[in-house]
């Protein structure tokens, strides 16, 4: 096809102004480098035979990423991001940058090998255990890999803000941490080495620091819709970073490690771990503070509602235990008098699950007696573990279930257990006080292989990117040479949705053709290019090209988009479509992909698309 036929086609449709810009077609256009996949390092290996089959199982999403030429792993928990890699952690970071700079967050680089003399004075350096990786450098002196970076970011302010008017402060940046997990897993989602977003707040108040916590929790959800994968915020625990307030960000799908318990009545969502609810009768532990292999620092008797487990992680906000200390259960029976009679021995008040709606059980209570175990040394609060069928502890009527999720966000209201520890201060109104602040991390290459884990479920093989992250956008897949792949790539770079450029430095070209066309087209349904427009003979024949269609999440009860047919196999679909149709049929179906999958920019909705 000349040229001339190509402009001919833009002209013929005056009206769709989605793609008159193609109309500026250009004879001596070249393809840029970086879109060639023969420029590209992939790998190319032998299609291998169609998984899934009793005898050969699913690839797993590393698997997938593998073979797919995405990652390449170095040790246990490190892998490269090769270039088809690197496309996306660039958009996701691209996307986290947007948002962060609209809430004033200035972007900073802080160095990964750090002193651990802050770490001493905030507690981190004993309290963080193996997990932190520290050597010797060459005076002998220590240094940490930073895993977060807390204590710097605070030692920095400390150091150069002077005045209560250079508050608040947003300072954020995307780097890589390093931790040395017990259980490195799943490629990307869980690595000793990983690129973390992490936003440090600073501000003169409690309210003001509150204030933040939301304002960033409003970007958070802002980040989490333009990605594309549907998620859920869950009322979270501190853990070793502190503080009182959290919340994190998950991906709901059954490879995650975490646990949500969610009401469908009321929206209530919380991590297992700190989900609160509602339950009846009791059952007795007693609970152990134990260092070491056989050191007693106390006991304490717990009453939680029948066939529920004690919380050592809720227990210990009222009974505080060091790193090196933990508490063991030990379930007490109705009739072990023995337990019972060690309880009411016990100096310290028992804790009551204020969800048991007892004060304290009546046959507790008459075998703890008088004296040491009075009333009045009773600590109520929630000690339980929730479980799935529980009733909700926010509404009347409802229900706790759970699910399985994959963690890609988490943030914090710290207060001031930073600046207390290392002495930030600021004087303000007549008084000195410590600076308040929060932390808000997320995890950028967690995300790449949780979205590729949560999109690619509905594909036939390969792998599914949602479209604001894909690497490329689109592939244009050459099968009968390479003559007219210029034309259609200026066609496809001016087609607009909703007035943006979706297009622009977002096409990959197959010109591998040193490959066979069956390689390829296996290629562009493995690498999971959302949209791949193929040059086979009818293109040659009657200037139509094949259209197929892998967007997650898209809702195809529809047999065409924008009269053209289409013709679907699970969330694959495929189109036969003229060229001079081209820009109309792809304008409709990504206007169709967006309204189906998470709407960028809802901000405010509790739960998204679960
Ligand atoms: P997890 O409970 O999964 O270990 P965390 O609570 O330790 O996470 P944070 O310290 O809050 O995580 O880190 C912020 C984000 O960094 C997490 O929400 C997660 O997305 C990501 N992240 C944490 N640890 C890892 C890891 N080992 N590999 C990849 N990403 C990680
Ligand atoms: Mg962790």
């Amino acid at each position: 096809m000349s040229i001339g036929l190509l402009r001919s086609i833009c002209t013929r449709r005056p009206g769709i102004g989605s793609y008159t810009a193609a109309c500026r077609l250009n004879s001596t256009f070249a393809i840029p480098q970086n879109s060639k996949l023969s420029w590209m390092l992939l790998p190319t290996k032998k299609p291998t035979k169609k998984s899934g089959s009793a005898d050969i199982p699913k690839p797993t999403t590393t698997d997938l990423l593998t073979k797919a030429g995405y990652i390449h792993q170095s040790s246990a928990g490190i892998y490269t991001l090769m270039p088809m890699a690197q496309r996306v952690i660039d958009k996701i970071e691209g996307i986290i940058d947007d948002e962060m700079q609209a809430i004033g967050g200035q972007k900073l680089a802080m160095p990964n090998l750090l002193s651990p003399e802050n770490w001493i004075k905030t507690g981190r350096w004993e309290s963080t255990g193996d997990e932190l990786f520290s050597f010797k450098d060459r005076k002998q002196s220590t240094l940490i890999l930073g895993p977060t970076h807390e204590e710097e970011v605070t030692a920095i302010v400390k150091e150069m803000v002077r005045s209560f008017r250079q508050y608040p402060l947003r300072l954020y940046q995307t780097t890589r941490k390093f931790r040395d997990e017990a259980r490195p897993r799943a490629g990307l989602l869980r690595g000793r080495e990983f690129i973390m977003k992490d936003m440090y707040s600073f501000d003169v108040t409690r309210e003001q620091a509150i204030e933040t916590f939301y304002t960033v929790e409003r970007a958070y959800r802002r980040c989490f819709g333009r990605i594309g994968v549907p998620y859920v915020v869950a009322d979270a625990d501190s853990g070793n970073i502190g503080g009182s307030l959290s919340k994190e960000f998950h991906f709901v799908n059954p490879s995650g490690e975490d646990t949500l318990l969610a009401c469908q009545s009321c929206g209530y969502t919380a991590n297992e771990e700190r989900a609160r609810s509602r339950c009846a009768g009791h059952s007795a532990f007693l609970a152990t503070m134990v260092e070491g292999e056989k050191t007693r620092l106390g006991q304490r008797l717990v009453v939680v509602p029948a066939d529920h487990e004690p919380s050592a992680l809720k227990i210990k906000q009222a009974w505080p235990t060091q790193s090196s200390q933990r508490i063991e259960f030990t379930r007490l029976l109705a009739n072990n008098s023995t337990g019972y009679t060690n309880a009411a021995t016990g100096q310290l008040a028992p804790l009551v699950d204020s969800a048991c709606d007892v004060t304290l059980p009546h046959e507790l209570a008459s075998a703890l007696g008088s004296g040491s175990g009075s009333e009045s040394e009773v600590v109520t609060g929630d000690w339980h573990v929730a479980q799935a069928g529980d009733s909700c502890a926010e509404c009347a009527g409802g229900t706790l279930s759970a699910q399985r999720a994959i963690e890609v966000g988490h943030i914090f209201y710290l207060g001031d257990k930073y600046s207390r520890a290392m002495d930030l201060n600021v004087l303000h109104q007549g008084e000195r006080s410590h600076v308040e602040m929060g932390c808000f991390g997320i995890g950028v290459s967690r995300i790449l292989q949780a979205a590729a884990e949560c999109s690619s479920s509905g594909a036939n093989g390969g792998l599914m990117w949602p479209m604001n992250i894909a690497p490329f956008l689109a592939a244009i897949v050459p099968l009968t040479g390479q003559d007219h792949v210029p034309q259609v790539y200026q066609l496809l770079s001016g087609i607009t949705v909703k007035g943006q450029s979706v297009f622009k430095d977002n096409i990959a070209v197959d010109d591998r053709d040193y490959l066979s066309a069956g390689f390829r087209l296996n290629d562009a349904q493995l690498l999971g290019f959302p949209i791949t427009v193929v040059l086979g003979r009818a293109f040659a024949s009657s200037s139509e090209v094949e259209v197929q269609l892998r967007i997650p999440g898209m809702k195809l009860e529809a047999t065409s988009i924008a009269g053209i047919e289409i013709k679907c196999d699970g969330h694959e679909c495929r189109a036969l479509v003229r060229l001079d149709a081209l820009g109309e049929f792809l304008t409709a179906a990504l206007e169709k992909a967006s309204s189906s999958a998470v709407a960028p920019g809802q901000t405010d909705d509790p739960l998204v698309g679960v």
